[in-house]
């Protein structure tokens, strides 16, 4: 039973939704139906106000003292303490610095330091490859082995022996949307003694987490994705009281030092969560998540969520309805799955630029998945609907078979 048998129906559930306000303080170009909203965030309409004063006041007029008199210093403490309740998180966990793929490596070396003698690390297959990168990386430096487990933890019990030090995972799976049970995971990890890394790229932002409560050791997360930053806007790292003295992470920059304007010749760590900064952080940039990060403030993630499992249940099951030629991956039970919907086509790529010259925009992730993001915040039930509505006119006339939407480009 479909939540909106026609255009209508959809117009009516968005005249009812306690969510509508926010669309308004989004910039969305007219004509555009933005199903990527999970890859790059759109623009909050405070942005440019707010990085016109980092430019024109703190930067131009106030020079060097804005270090002091416009919180820069603070920035990557205090835009986390902003992240902190989307994530479940008390205070003084929650930093945002440098790129997902940096934070990685320093709370994946952090984990292992709590981990002595302990030689494996298990990941995923089917994780984002940055994270794998990464992983590649540290265990050439380390010596550890890696132990990867099937799409979305099959297989984990299995690997989850007394010698594995971290356990590093995505909630969602980029690709299918598929979403784990977090906290089911994190006890598992915890019985078996190791160390629990959480990536909340795909879910920072739409789906409710209590990593508090769910006892998560460390967790990254991107900011330009639901969190709508600006993008290369940096990254977070969660890092859990009961670790705050043992943080020790092999990027031990003056940032992440106990007493930084002392210039000691000695490195020692900065207590908390301070430990995972580096360099000098990207102000103007952080400006811009400062403003997308207020319009969170006001958010209501149980509603978020609400509304996310209704827009991405409504999409499914009208593109079983009207076009059959497509294959649906993600799952169906709306429990198990993320704000994002994966359907498969072998010629996935050139439907998706079909829709994007017809101003609904996706993207698509190789080898054959269409992957559309619905963020709730500004995403309508009617725009599912009108999507859906090109998806259809593109599959029944093959408009998608054409030259022209067949070249790749360097972003897919
Ligand atoms: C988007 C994404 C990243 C991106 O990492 P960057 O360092 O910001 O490029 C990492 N991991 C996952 C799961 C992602 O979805």
């Amino acid at each position: 039973m479909t939540i909106a048998a026609s255009r209508r129906d959809a117009e009516i559930l968005d005249q009812n939704d306690p969510l509508a306000s926010f669309r308004d303080l989004f910039h969305l170009p007219d004509g555009i139906i933005y199903l990527d909203g999970n890859s790059l965030g759109p623009m909050a309409k405070s942005v440019p106000g707010l990085v016109e004063d980092a430019l024109e006041r703190q930067w131009a007029t106030d020079l060097i003292t804005s270090w002091n008199t416009a919180g820069w210093w603070e920035l990557p403490l205090t835009l986390g303490e902003k992240i902190a309740p989307l994530i479940g998180a008390g205070t003084g966990q929650t930093v945002v610095t440098d790129s997902t793929s940096i934070n990685l490596y320093k709370t994946v070396q952090a984990a292992l330091e709590l981990s002595p003698g302990r030689k494996v690390i298990i990941s995923e297959s089917d994780s984002f490859p940055t994270d794998l990168y990464i992983l590649e990386g540290v265990m050439g430096e380390t010596g550890l082995s890696r132990r990867l487990i099937g799409e979305d933890g099959a297989g984990l019990d299995q690997h989850l022996s007394d010698d594995v030090a971290v356990v590093l995972l995505s909630n969602v799976n980029y690709r299918s949307g598929a979403l784990m049970d977090m906290a089911e995971v994190a006890r598992k990890v915890h019985d078996a003694g190791a160390i629990m890394v959480w990536d909340l790229c795909h879910s920072a932002g739409v789906i409710p987490m209590e990593l508090d409560a769910w006892n998560v050791d460390f967790a990254v997360g991107c900011t330009y994705k639901y969190l709508n930053g600006g993008p290369g806007a940096p990254a977070f790292i969660y890092a859990a009281k009961r670790h705050h003295d043992a943080i020790r992470q092999p990027l031990s920059g003056w940032w992440g030092h106990g007493a930084p304007f002392e210039f000691e010749t000695r490195f020692r760590p900065a207590s908390g969560v301070r430990a995972f900064l580096c360099g000098t952080q990207p102000i103007i940039s952080m400006t811009a998540l400062s403003a997308a990060l207020d319009v969170y403030g006001e958010v209501d993630i149980g509603e978020v969520r609400k509304k996310s499992m209704a827009l991405t249940g409504l999409f499914i099951d009208l593109v079983e309805k009207f076009c059959p030629q497509l294959g649906v991956v993600s799952p169906r039970d709306a429990n198990s799955r993320a704000s994002q919907v994966a359907l498969s086509h072998e010629h996935g790529y050139a439907i998706v630029q079909a829709l994007i010259a017809r101003g609904v925009i996706g993207d698509f992730r190789a080898p054959d998945i269409l992957r559309f993001g619905f963020a709730p915040l500004f995403i309508r039930y009617a725009d599912v609907w009108d999507a859906v509505g090109h998806l259809r006119e593109i599959m029944d006339t093959g408009a998608w078979d054409n030259a022209e939407f067949k070249q790749r480009a360097a972003v897919t």
